[in-house]
């Protein structure tokens, strides 16, 4: 009896009703993100609060991005054109999800922004825990490191997204040890614009699916983002 899958050559088997899930791409980080992942997965600073501020606030970003080009072609708003972010919390799960409507982000998008390290103001912060050795830690306070900071408090991190104006979805998925996946996926599966960052908690940071901790991270530290902020529960 053989253990071999039934079917090895799906691509000869009705093509037209193929789903766009295919198979996810392995693709290694940039060698800086690489360092960076590793001094966040390691990081033994405390204030992991910062990580929803920074994707709070990428989420806002993605909304007024979605409004500036929406200034050149307004039928990207003609569908759901308030912004919003949504938080859910999934505490059986140990999930905490941040999710916009805002621009989102192709599969070249996903790889480009979340694979690399173009951004000046992390290669800054490389420089400096380059001369520093060791106080890391302090330096990531100091400098607000983005999106990688999720790291600090999830084992993976999976971004599911839809780009405004695209009929196609891509996510991108790692566990922040070296490499990430990217793979299209159903647009059922998907924002019906922008992006969904959903975060698989570690243990010691079951505390992030949690109602009060939260609200009241939300609450000191994005008072400011001119986006409404949303908060559910799942199960609801
Ligand atoms: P920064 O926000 O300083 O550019 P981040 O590390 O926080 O750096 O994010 C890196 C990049 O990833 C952003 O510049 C943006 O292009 C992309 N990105 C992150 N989150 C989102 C999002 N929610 N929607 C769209 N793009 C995003
Ligand atoms: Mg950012």
């Amino acid at each position: 009896e053989s253990a071999a899958p039934e079917s090895q050559a799906p691509e000869s088997q009705a093509p037209e009703s193929r789903s766009e899930a295919s198979a996810p791409k392995t693709h290694a980080f940039e060698a800086d993100v690489a360092k960076l992942l590793h001094l966040m997965v390691h990081s033994v600073y405390s204030d992991k609060d910062v990580f929803l501020r920074e994707l709070i606030s990428n989420a806002a970003d993605a909304c007024e991005k979605l409004r500036y080009e929406a200034i050149a072609d307004p039928a990207l708003l003609a569908v759901d054109p308030q912004p919003r972010i949504t938080l859910t919390l999934d505490a059986a799960q140990n999930r905490l999800s941040v999710e916009d409507n805002g621009i989102g982000m192709s599969a070249d998008e996903l790889a480009e922004a979340l694979g690399t390290i173009a951004r000046s103001g992390t290669r800054a912060f490389m420089d400096r825990v380059a001369a520093a050795s060791g106080e890391g830690a302090q330096l990531i306070g100091q400098f607000g490191v983005g999106f990688y900071s999720a790291f600090m408090v999830a084992g993976r991190v999976e971004v599911v997204s839809r780009r405004a104006g695209s009929a196609a979805a891509a996510r991108w998925s790692s566990d922040g040890q070296g490499t990430y996946e990217i793979d299209a996926v159903d647009l059922d599966a998907a924002p019906a614009r922008g992006t969904r960052v959903v975060l698989h908690l570690l243990p010691d940071a079951a505390r992030y699916a949690e109602r009060g901790v939260v609200e009241r991270i939300v609450r000191t530290q994005s008072g400011h983002v001119p986006v409404p902020i949303v908060l559910r529960e799942t199960p609801e």
